[in-house]
Order: C-alpha cells, then sequence, then structure tokens
C-alpha cells in the first residue's frame, strides 16, 4: 500500500520533468553547459573531480593522473559564483519560524548530503525576512529535495511550481 502511493507521487513528479523535457530550446538547466571539460578536470575552488562525464567531490583521483588533469571552475563553482539558481524554496508558516534553527540545520543537512555526489547541486543563498526563508539553489531537484525534506520532518504542506519560463523550479514549504 504504501509503495503505491510512493510510486504514483514520483510517476506525478517525473510526468512533469518529462514535460520539461520535450522543450525542443531546452535542456536541463543545470546540464546545459557549454563544451564538457578535458577529462579528468579539477575544480581550483572546491576540489571536485570531473571524469566519466561526472563532477563529483571527495573523489581521489588516482596518482597517475594527477598531472594530467587540468585545472578549472566546476558548473556549480561558476553558477554559485554568479548567483545564478534554478531552484527557490520559500519556507513559511508560524509553525516554520518558531523552528527556524532546527529548519536552516535540516536545510543544510540536505545540501550536504546532495553535495557528497553531486557537487553541482547547491544553495547560492538564504535569507530570512522575518516571515519567510528564500533559499535559492543552483539546481531544482535540490530545491524539490529540501521542501520534500522539511514536509517529511516537520509536517506541514509542501507545493511545487515550475516555470514555463527556464524550468526553474519554486516549492513553498508551509507549516
Ligand atoms: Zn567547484
Amino acid at each position: 500500500m504504501k509503495q503505491t502511493t510512493g510510486n504514483t507521487t514520483r510517476k506525478g513528479l517525473t510526468r512533469s520533468l518529462d514535460r520539461r523535457g520535450t522543450r525542443s530550446d531546452m535542456s536541463p538547466p543545470v546540464a546545459q553547459k557549454q563544451r564538457p571539460p578535458k577529462d579528468p578536470s579539477v575544480c581550483d575552488v572546491c576540489g571536485s573531480i570531473y571524469t566519466a562525464k561526472t563532477w563529483r567531490r571527495n573523489r581521489a583521483l588516482p596518482a597517475n593522473l594527477i598531472n594530467a588533469a587540468a585545472w578549472t571552475i566546476c558548473p556549480a563553482c561558476k553558477q554559485a559564483k554568479s548567483g545564478e539558481y534554478f531552484g527557490r524554496v520559500l519556507v513559511r508558516g508560524s509553525n516554520a519560524s518558531s523552528n527556524l534553527q532546527a529548519i536552516r540545520a535540516r536545510i543544510a543537512n540536505v545540501e550536504r548530503r546532495a553535495e557528497f555526489t553531486q557537487p553541482e547541486r547547491r544553495i547560492v543563498s538564504s535569507k530570512w525576512d522575518g516571515a519567510t526563508l528564500e533559499v535559492l539553489t543552483t539546481s531544482q531537484k535540490l530545491a524539490h529535495r529540501i521542501a520534500r525534506e522539511l514536509q517529511k520532518a516537520f509536517g506541514g504542506r509542501a507545493r511545487y511550481n515550475w516555470s514555463d519560463q527556464d524550468g526553474a523550479l519554486t516549492a513553498v514549504w508551509e507549516a
């Protein structure tokens, strides 16, 4: 029973992602970058390593390849520096504001876990204006995961809205 619910949710999400994927003028925001870097490459800023078409953090580069590696700046570092974002999480509600510390810790934790396997998913900024916590992320997937994790941990309700313009996601979590 539980599994059926899970599958339905995932299907709904996959559908909306696929719909965006069919737009011919647009590849997924994070993947849509110039030419791929040399394999292997090392990010000068965060130390992520690029090989076999993916950027990974905390991956050891074999000693014999260190001299062969090209130094570059990974897409996440470039994006984070320019303040560009494709995901936005808005945290609202009285329950949310009274648990702000715990919520922020949870968000940081979600980012840390994502960063380990997918260094291109980062938090660009996080701002609390007294009523709403606005978290900007480099990828819509990270924003989606944050809102989902918050709902799982603290209850409340998350809503997702993908922009037709650029595929950016705004997730609103209210508790
Ligand atoms: Zn980097």
